[in-house]
């Protein structure tokens, strides 16, 4: 048991694309910063990449990180398992880290697990919640379980370090907020870690998933709009509200809307500001997907649907009557800030 106590700090895979910070490096401090004060201990990140400059690792200094341990190459620019896998065991050898979190993008859902093989360890994957248990300063983990039914929490007691990924968009990035006291330490490449039997082609990502996920406002469309034909007062309503549209997997399966639609567990999550939910009952697998959404209005003939238990703001009422109202009176209304 002695052997843990070697390991410390809270530590995140820091992300890049062309020497840029991306936005999940700045959700994974929101993350870690709780952690790191629940467990009075330093925040640090790695980071892999190619040219980045000091300059664009301060960022991550000025949201109040401690110290970022980079590993700087050409050969380390675009994504590759086996190099970054390398790169990642010296950093955990190095620096002993008590909790490793990243995000479960393309990059941490394939790095992660290879890692924590090599370090003999665990990962639980997509935690929508992380905390410190005050006891014994382990990670508790929860993320929805069986089928989505239940929220189950866990722990890694007997191995370190304690690894974990967080969905994007499941909080808000940190802000900058000071001046950067952050150390950055850099990690020297050797050729060795470089071979593999992976060759980059190039990276094609699905533009519908990023601008829903990135949107302030969605509109979520449920079960309760009966088919697709009735779709087009849904985009009315986004297009007056200039938000993104949404769906649940109701009807994502039924086809009315494509997939990359789908909100929810087995579908993106997202952050925005304001989240409207139009027949949508609110299971727990859809909740998943958007309970961090800082304002929630909910539509629901049923006063009884779960949504109504996590909305700010609740409508109770046949959605084909609501919605053309809610859309001329925001019409008629002006801007909506
Ligand atoms: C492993 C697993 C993963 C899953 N992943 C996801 C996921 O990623 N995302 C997801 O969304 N679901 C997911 N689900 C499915 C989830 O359990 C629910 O079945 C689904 O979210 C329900 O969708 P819904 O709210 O559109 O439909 P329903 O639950 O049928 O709700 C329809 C709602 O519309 C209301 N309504 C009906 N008529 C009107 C009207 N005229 N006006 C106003 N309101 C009306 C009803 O009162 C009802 O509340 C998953 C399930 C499993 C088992």
């Amino acid at each position: 048991m002695d052997k843990l106590l070697e390991y410390k700090d809270i530590w995140i895979l820091a992300q890049q694309k062309e020497g840029r910070l991306e936005r999940i490096s700045f959700e994974l401090i929101t993350r870690g910063r709780e952690l790191a004060d629940q467990r009075g201990c330093r925040l640090c990140a790695m980071l892999f990449g190619g040219d980045i400059t000091d300059d664009e690792l301060h960022r991550l200094g000025r949201c109040g990180l401690d110290l970022a341990a980079v590993c700087r190459d050409e050969r380390l620019k675009d994504f590759n398992v086996e190099p970054y896998a390398r790169v990642m065991d010296v950093v955990i050898s190095k620096y002993r880290p008590e909790v490793i979190i990243a995000g479960a993008t393309s990059t941490g859902r394939t790095l992660m697990p290879y890692a924590a093989i090599k370090a003999n360890t665990g990962l639980t994957a997509d935690c929508t919640g992380l905390a410190i248990d005050p006891e014994s300063g382990g990670l508790h983990q929860t993320r929805p379980a069986i089928g989505g039914n239940i929220m189950a929490t866990i722990k890694t007691p007997a191995h370190r370090p304690q690894m974990a990924t967080v969905r994007p968009h499941s909080t808000k990035p940190a802000q900058p907020a000071q001046k950067s006291k952050m150390l950055i330490e850099d990690i020297l490449p050797e050729d060795q870690w470089f071979t593999t039997g992976v060759e980059y082609l190039g990276f094609e990502s699905s533009g519908d998933q990023v601008s829903l996920a990135d949107s302030d406002r969605v509109v979520v469309v449920g079960r309760g709009i009966k088919k697709a034909d009735n779709l087009p007062m849904i985009y009315e309503l986004a297009d007056a509200l200039d938000a993104a549209v949404g769906a649940t997997r109701d009807v994502v399966d039924r086809g009315w809307l494509s997939y990359p639609h789908q909100i929810g567990l087995s579908g993106i999550t997202i952050s925005p500001k304001l989240y409207i939910g139009i027949g949508v009952s609110g299971a727990i697998q859809h909740l998943a997907g958007m309970q961090t959404a800082e304002t929630i209005i909910a539509i629901n003939s049923d006063p009884e649907a779960q949504i109504f238990k996590i909305a700010d703001f609740g409508i109770v009422g046949d959605l084909f009557e609501v919605v053309p109202a809610l859309t001329q009176q925001i019409r008629s209304g002006g801007v909506v800030d």
